[in-house]
């Protein structure tokens, strides 16, 4: 494969129309290989004017002991290209691997998921023939920050981090993408009546972001009951915008409930590059039997050609693909009843013959030329505040279940100290004082200490603390500290009631 001298900058306008852009490709595990075919013999009879440069991720990769999936010169690819088109990769099983694709996502900044829904009722069945929902998830935070540990015999965690800029960039991308689709309305999807501060903060930002696009209705959403209602009436959403976890699981359903999981395209930007891939993974049951749908895929290619300046290539795939679904051809899994499926390699000749040709049922796509890609919104510095410690949470493993019986054995630990143990909790339910019997509790306890009336608390006396409990025996596994800032307490009050 050739490689271009001349490297596209993701986030600038693409080059000069005759000039081919330099594309790093990764044909991936399962199906990725056979979709990636069809994709590529597809662009190319459009008139896609790339360099490919190949590049190898997933199975094998792992299987050389790169535990992330990926080797150093496929990152210099990367880098130098900023722009990839990928097929799915198998993620192998347990721990010491990592996923390539989370990896490869959050090592280049790429914090924008931007995964478009779109029915295409009748030729595709489906219940919700209205639906064109636009998903953009949050790509970089939440539980996809990937710390776990395993603390106890019982007792494992995973970190769920939110920061500021992380959701300030999102939020903004969304209403700057609704803007310029021409869309309605953004609404925010979190779980903040039970995460207050992680996913509060999500909610906060989203709502201090909106006010400055009144042009845009903006709507708020508890994750699960939203859930039910993109499921059942996705009509009435437009775009949605949600943290990593919450994104990956509904851009699922959406994808599914609009026609099929094989359907959905997928764009994940950055500032220093974009990757372009199906919603789906490798479904390893299909690989090897000319089956799978490429449609995910090629239109994940279709947001690259947009992406790199090539509108017009991308508007003739966009309205050949249209067509084919318009003429009946489609693969197993999006066959009407009583249609005949073709397979993968059929599927992409059909697109080829109708190249040139718009749909006359389902709306003709039209890609504005010359238009820049949308502006990368700055991860911002948030405001210093005064920062104060209250206390600290001590978290122990103590085999134990009797919490009264811990609650002695720290008081007795911690006797003339200044931090005391005021209130024990286990998996977030209070146990002491005051607990109820009926309450199963683990092998893993949150300690709460703090100074005697409003007393501020100094590292000093944390050390101090940990020191006592040791003595003592009392097996921390891990500390966090209690901070306020400008006066207003950072942290759950812990009652978990
Ligand atoms: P999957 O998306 O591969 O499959 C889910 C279901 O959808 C299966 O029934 C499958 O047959 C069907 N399906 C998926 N793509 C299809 C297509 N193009 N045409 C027809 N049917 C299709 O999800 P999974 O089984 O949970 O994951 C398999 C592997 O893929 C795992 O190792 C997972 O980690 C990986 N994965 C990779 C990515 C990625 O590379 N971006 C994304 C998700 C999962």
């Amino acid at each position: 494969m050739t490689v271009s001298q001349q490297p596209h900058v993701a986030g600038t306008a693409g080059p000069p129309a005759a000039v081919p852009v330099p594309v790093t490709v990764a044909r991936g595990d399962g199906i990725g290989p056979e979709i990636m075919d069809c994709t590529l013999r597809i662009l190319d009879a459009a008139g896609a004017r790339l360099n490919v440069e190949e590049i190898q991720i997933g199975e094998a990769v792992y299987a050389r002991g790169h535990t992330a999936g990926i080797e150093p010169d496929a990152w210099e690819s990367l880098r130098r290209t900023r722009v990839f088109l990928k097929a799915p990769v198998t993620t192998p099983q347990g721990g010491g691997f990592k996923s390539s694709n989370v990896t490869i996502r959050k090592s280049l900044g790429m914090f924008a998921n931007v995964r478009p829904c779109v029915a295409y009722a009748p030729f595709v069945p489906t219940r919700h023939p209205g639906m064109d929902v636009v998903i953009v998830r949050e790509n970089e935070e939440d539980l996809y920050a990937g710390i776990e540990h395993r603390q106890t015999d019982e007792v494992t965690q995973c970190l769920k981090l939110i920061s500021r800029p992380g959701c300030e960039r999102i939020v903004r991308y969304a209403f700057d993408y609704a803007r310029r689709h021409g869309r309605s309305k953004v609404t925010c999807f979190t779980k903040d009546n039970i995460m207050k501060l992680t996913d509060g903060l999500f909610h906060r930002v989203f709502d201090t972001v909106a006010a400055d696009y009144p042009d845009i209705t903006a709507e708020q959403c508890i994750v699960d009951i939203g859930t039910a209602r993109l499921a059942d009436t996705p009509e009435d959403f437009d775009v949605i915008v949600t943290p990593n976890l919450y994104g990956d699981v509904l851009s699922d359903v959406a994808a599914q409930i609009a026609g099929s999981v094989g359907l959905g395209g997928s764009a994940n930007i950055g500032e220093h590059a974009a990757m372009f891939e199906a919603i789906h993974g490798s479904a390893p049951p299909l690989a090897g039997r000319d089956v799978a749908n490429p449609s995910g895929l090629l239109l994940g290619a279709v947001m690259m050609l947009v992406h790199i300046g090539q509108s017009d290539v991308a508007e003739r795939v966009h309205n050949a693909w249209l067509t084919t679904l318009e003429a009946g051809i489609t693969t197993a899994d999006v066959a009407t009843s009583g249609g005949s499926p073709v397979g993968t390699r059929a599927f992409g000749d059909a697109v080829i013959d109708r190249l040139g040709q718009r749909p006359a049922t389902l709306p003709a796509v039209s890609y504005p030329a010359g238009q820049q890609p949308l502006t990368v919104p700055p991860a911002a510095a948030g405001p210093r505040q005064v920062k104060t410690m209250d206390g600290v949470d001590v978290f122990l493993h103590h085999r134990d279940r009797d919490p009264n019986a811990l609650a002695a054995a720290l008081s007795r630990a911690s006797e003339g100290a200044w931090l005391q143990p005021r209130m024990i909790t286990n998996r977030g339910v209070k146990v002491w004082p005051d607990g109820l019997p009926e309450t199963f509790c683990t092998d893993h306890w949150r300690v709460r200490f703090q100074a005697p009336g409003s007393g501020v608390t100094r590292r000093s006396h944390v050390l101090d603390l940990l020191h006592r409990l040791d003595r003592a025996g009392l097996d921390f596994v891990k500390t966090e500290g209690l901070y306020s800032f400008d006066g207003e307490p950072g942290y759950s009050l812990g009652q978990g009631q």
